[in-house]
């Protein structure tokens, strides 16, 4: 694949402006807690425009990476800038490597450090996403979609039985365990903000545990026929159900007014971006899938990256 390196048409002095307004909004403070005076002076200056300062309160040494995933990283503000909006837009780590002519193990490294503080950071509560107590809409499709996640580039020994097939055979319900974990998708479908949850299993505990987490207490949930959504439909559950019925088509016309009202298209496409996404990264290992599909969801929440993003891929 051609490079088309820009990285280094960037001004550093630009970038680390950009990083220091996006993740320090209020100003610098010291890792205790002090504010830094405008006008105080750096007490490092050798890596420019990343200067150190040391707190005159407490005698703290910092700069704007201190408290974050980057503290203590020899890149370049400009290589920063590039990682994060790589990371962000899904790019696959081989492909900024190659173009920016950076160590692999390293920024994968740091790639997967980034993608664990979005999942930890999801449901703050940003505009554009979803609050603490869970999606607000009254009506949210559910479905679940399988990723193949198992040891990144096993070697495929038996001749007899090729790739292709063995995948097949891997059909039906995937788990954590068998190297096929389920994403469990919420769509909103009057806010349109989606979550996702990587999941050990999709018996019908899993599924209310996370169902129950994240949508409203209300909610009528649109499901496939899938048994382990059978709990809504109990008397004792707030939330309510539809469910479609795939071997008779997408919609089905259950009131009988003309109008297939069940569906869950809207998940349906959004599984095809997931997977198109995830297929870039040539295998992704089960146990950072989350951190994957986390930042997935960011990047489907958000049109535009924003300081508060910016604050939560870089862990604050
Ligand atoms: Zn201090």
């Amino acid at each position: 694949m051609i490079g088309f390196p820009v990285d280094e048409l960037l001004s550093e002095e630009e970038c680390y402006r950009y990083l220091k307004r996006s993740l320090h909004p209020e100003g610098l403070f010291c890792p205790n807690g002090h504010e830094l005076p405008d006008d105080q002076a750096p007490h490092d200056r050798r890596r420019t425009p990343i200067v150190d300062y040391r707190c005159r309160e407490c005698g703290a040494v910092f700069n704007i990476f201190t408290g974050t995933v980057w503290s203590k990283t020899h890149y370049d503000p400009s290589t920063i800038v590039m990682l994060l909006r790589g990371f962000a837009k899904g790019v696959p780590t081989k492909q900024l490597t190659d173009e920016m002519d950076l160590a692999y193990p390293s920024v994968l490294k740091r790639r997967h450090r980034i993608q664990e503080a979005v999942q930890q950071g999801q449901r703050v509560g940003l505009p554009g996403e979803a609050p603490k107590d869970g999606l607000p809409d009254p009506e949210v499709e559910a479905d679940e979609m399988y990723q193949n996640a198992g040891e990144k580039r096993k070697p495929h020994r038996n001749l007899d039985d090729p790739p292709r097939q063995r995948a097949n055979k891997a059909r039906g319900r995937g788990t954590y365990e068998n190297d096929r974990p389920p994403v469990l998708g919420m769509v909103g479908r009057e806010t349109g903000w989606a979550c996702f949850r990587v999941c050990v299993d999709t018996k019908e505990e899993t599924i209310r545990r996370t169902v129950a987490g994240e949508t409203a207490e209300e909610a009528c949930i649109f499901t496939d026929e899938n048994r382990s959504y059978l709990w809504l439909e109990s008397e004792k559950e707030s939330r309510s159900r539809r469910a479609v019925d795939h071997s008779r088509g997408w919609a089905e016309d259950r009131d009988e007014d003309g109008i297939r009202e069940i569906h869950v298209n809207t998940i349906e496409g959004i599984w095809t971006s997931l997977r198109n996404r995830l297929r870039r990264f040539r295998g992704v290992h089960k146990d950072h899938l989350s951190g994957y599909v986390a930042m997935f969801e960011l990047a489907f929440n958000h049109d535009q990256i924003t300081p508060a993003l910016l604050q939560r891929m870089c862990g604050m």
